[in-house]
Order: C-alpha cells, then sequence, then structure tokens
C-alpha cells in the first residue's frame, strides 16, 4: 500500500509496530489493516496577523482507528510539524488506549507553526480556526481532542466554545484536558506527570531502589517536565538536571523545583535562570543520574548518545522519545536499566482524559481524590500487565506493552470483520 505517510517518526512507529506484530504472529494479511490509519484530514488555516496581513498555517488530524469507540489524542502546535508525525503520534496512542483498557482508537493532530511566534490574539484565532476546519470530522462520539506540545486548557477552552457556537449548545466532551471552569475534571492537568511518577515509584521498588534521596533529570519543563519534577521533588528526589527548548541546567546538589516552577511561572521559560549552573541540553542527558524522563520531544535517545546514558530508569513521559537502534543499543548493555516505554509511562493523561469525557457525557463530576485513585488503579493495572507478559516471554517492558495494546486492537477489527 502505498502511503502519504513519510519521515523518521512515522517509520519508526512502523518499525516498533512490525516487531509486535511479529511478537504476536499477526497474520501478515492483517498488518496494513492494523497499522495504516484510517482517516487523515488536513486543513488550511488562515488567520488576520496582527498587522492586518493574512497568514495561512497547515493543520492536520489522524484518526488511526474507528473499532473500540472514537478515537482520542492530543494537538500539537510545533514549527516541524508534518503528517508523518501526527499519524505515528495517532498509532502510538491506539496502542496506549488498548493497552489501558479504554474504549477509544488513537487520533492525534496539530498545527505546522512555532505558537511562541504569535501573539496571545493571533493564537486565539488560529486554536478557533483550525477547531472551526475540523468540525466536519470531529465529534464526541468520533473524535475527540486534547491538549499536547504546545497547547494547554486556554486552548481547550477555545475548541470547546468554537464547536459548541456551531453545535448550537455547549458540548463539554468534544475535548478533554479544558479547564474546570467549563466543565474539565480536577487532576487532569497533572495526570500525565503524576501517572510517570506513579510508574516510576513502582519499577524503582522493583529494582529494590529507594526514591528518597535518588536524583533525576529530566528534559523538558512543559506541563508533563514540571508536573513529574514537583511529584518526584515531594517523594525526596534531587533534580540534578533540567533542560527545555531555551535552555539546560545540572546542579549535582539539587535544583529547588518551586524557585523553577516560579521562574517558568513569570518569563514563560528557562533561559536566564538564576538557581543553577548552566549545562549542554545534549550533554545533560548522559549526565548519571537515577531516573532520566525525557518529557519534551522524540528520538532524543538515539544512536548517538544511547551508548552513554547514565541512569537506571529510564522513562518516558514523551511520546517516541528513544529510537529502535538506540532502543537494541541500551538492551545489548546488558545492564540494569528499566525503560519505561511511552505507551505505559505517559498513558496518565489519555487515562484522565477518559474519565472526564465519561463526566462531562455524565455531567456528574468526581473528586479530584477519586480521580486520583482511579488513575493509579489502571496504571497499575497496565503495569502488572506489562510485568507479567515481558517475565513470562522474556520481552523488553517496550515489546510487551506494544504486543499488549496491538493484539488487543487485532482482535476488536478481527472480530468485527470488514464490512461488507
Ligand atoms: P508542553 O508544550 O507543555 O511542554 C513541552 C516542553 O518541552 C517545554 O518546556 C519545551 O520548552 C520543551 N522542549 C521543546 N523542545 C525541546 C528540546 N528540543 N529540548 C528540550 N526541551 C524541549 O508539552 P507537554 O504537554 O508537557 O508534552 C511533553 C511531551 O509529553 C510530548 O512528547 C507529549 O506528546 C507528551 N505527552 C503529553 C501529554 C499531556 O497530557 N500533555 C500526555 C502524554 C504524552
Amino acid at each position: 500500500m502505498t502511503s502519504a505517510y513519510t519521515g523518521e517518526v512515522f517509520a519508526m512507529a512502523r518499525t516498533q509496530f512490525d516487531r509486535a506484530a511479529d511478537l504476536i504472529d499477526m497474520p501478515f494479511d492483517q498488518r496494513e489493516r492494523i497499522f495504516m490509519p484510517k482517516r487523515a484530514v488536513t486543513v488550511a488555516c488562515p488567520i488576520h496577523r496582527d498587522d492586518g496581513s493574512v497568514a495561512v498555517f497547515q493543520g492536520y488530524r489522524v484518526q488511526h482507528h474507528l473499532s473500540l469507540g472514537p478515537t482520542k489524542g492530543g494537538t500539537r502546535f510545533a514549527p516541524s510539524l508534518d503528517l508523518g508525525e501526527v499519524a505515528a503520534l495517532a498509532v502510538w496512542m491506539s496502542w496506549k488506549c488498548a493497552l489501558a483498557g479504554l474504549p477509544y482508537g488513537g487520533g492525534k493532530g496539530g498545527v505546522c507553526v512555532d505558537p511562541r511566534s504569535l501573539s496571545p490574539r493571533e493564537f486565539e484565532a488560529l486554536s478557533r480556526r483550525y477547531m472551526q476546519e475540523l468540525i466536519p470530522f470531529v465529534s464526541p462520539q468520533t473524535d475527540v481532542l486534547a491538549p499536547d506540545m504546545g497547547t494547554n486548557e486556554q486552548v481547550m477552552a477555545w475548541f470547546l466554545d468554537t464547536y459548541s457556537v456551531h453545535h448550537g449548545s455547549t458540548v463539554p466532551e468534544i475535548v478533554t484536558g479544558k479547564p474546570t471552569a467549563c466543565g474539565g475534571t480536577l487532576g487532569r492537568r497533572e495526570a500525565t506527570g503524576r501517572g510517570v511518577v506513579f510508574l516510576v515509584e513502582q519499577a524503582m521498588e522493583d529494582a529494590r531502589l529507594s526514591l528518597n534521596g535518588a536524583t533525576a533529570i529530566i528534559q523538558g519543563f512543559g506541563n508533563v517536565g514540571s508536573v513529574a519534577a514537583s511529584e518526584l521533588a515531594a517523594r525526596g528526589v534531587r533534580i540534578t538536571g533540567v533542560s527545555d527548548h531555551s535552555a539546560a541546567f545540572f546542579e549535582p546538589a539539587g535544583i529547588d523545583v518551586s524557585s523553577l516552577l516560579e521562574y517558568v511561572k513569570c518569563n514563560g521559560l528557562l533561559a536566564g535562570f538564576p538557581g543553577a549552573a548552566p549545562c549542554d541540553a545534549e550533554e545533560m542527558l548522559i549526565r548519571p543520574c537515577d531516573i532520566l524522563i525525557p518529557a519534551a520531544c522524540e528520538r532524543v535517545i538515539n544512536a548517538s548518545n544511547a551508548h552513554a546514558i547514565q541512569c537506571r530508569i529510564l522513562a518516558e513521559a514523551a511520546n517516541g522519545p528513544t529510537t529502535p537502534d538506540a532502543d537494541d543499543i541500551l538492551r545489548d548493555r546488558g545492564e540494569a536499566l528499566t525503560i519505561l516505554p511511552d505507551v505505559l509511562c505517559n498513558a496518565g493523561g489519555v487515562i484522565v482524559s477518559y474519565f472526564e469525557w465519561v463526566q462531562g457525557l455524565q455531567r456528574y463530576f468526581w473528586t479530584e481524590k477519586e480521580v486520583n485513585r482511579k488513575l493509579n488503579e489502571v496504571m497499575k493495572t497496565s503495569y502488572e500487565l506489562v510485568k507479567s507478559r515481558a517475565g513470562a516471554r522474556a520481552l523488553s517492558y517496550r515489546d510487551a506493552a506494544l504486543s499488549i495494546g496491538v493484539e488487543r486492537v487485532l482482535k476488536a477489527r478481527v472480530v468485527r470483520g470488514i464490512f461488507p
């Protein structure tokens, strides 16, 4: 089958899928059906710039499969975004949702734009126009949107408003990750970072390591990275390294997370933070630590640095941070290194998004305590499942997690058959 999807990130999703398909002996005539996205839409989004000129931005939305329910996934605003990257992220969402037992296929979308290049008015105009262009293709029953890199709760509120004005009444369940003031759930903003730290705790316990006094390095200090940093610090972990797109810092004695949060709140980025020594961003990733958390973009742990990574737990908060060749290098080193793969590790976001969607459909809201308890229950079940398959079949956690997710999608699609 010829494909509209190109690029290294999509190729990486394909390599991982082929491996999982081999592991579960998936018939070859099912493989294209299970892997290739069902639908993709590209939309041109024109807006007026503040100087009165018109600018057009390219947007995308990919719906990977619809066999278990609506597609579900984030919205990325990034300058290098392309269809292949969006499709890969949608595919990974499918395996992630299936592993967590959520009634969703994977979706993903976004706009090729550097959000930092937009004024606040332009940012709102582009967000609304993107949602407007997607209205014929999304609904609470077909495709539910959420935030991802470069978007946030506010963008979800604009999406909700744009969709609802078109619909004629308020439809909170068209998006998740929205503010609680307009139907969001308690605990969603923190869910991904909390889920990451919950799994790190489990993995440290299994490795007989104590969190209290351990060290962590975190790449990315946005929603996921900053919450993971706070949650770890609250458990006595020393955050020795931290970076974002603008700067990186390393401090063996530990960096004060509340000062970091305060600085980023005031300045919008880490550059210029006075409380730690600047360092090279690439080098930060290979400094020794107990816990390494990539929480930014794809392919940052690759063939050029995998041999030098020095951590005990690699917790993939980002999607696709480790390339398949880096995976091979890390495995061949034969050291005690636990990789918590993205489809397991960062699932907290979509799990609580699911809770938010359910609460929205029922117009009945839960306490934050209840949200967090249920989040931990689902994360724990998924972790035990992955551990058990990895142990029984001598697989890495990534192979175990992907093979469970892919197998569940395969089963659903086979039992439903092909229409007509
Ligand atoms: P965000 O936009 O809130 O933050 C992204 C952070 O990464 C920012 O601090 C940015 O400066 C930094 N960054 C960007 N490029 C970088 C680079 N080259 N080096 C270092 N830092 C860089 O995004 P987020 O929501 O925190 O998402 C981060 C990652 O987590 C993404 O891979 C996303 O797909 C994944 N994820 C997010 C969620 C969620 O609920 N938000 C859920 C699952 C997975």
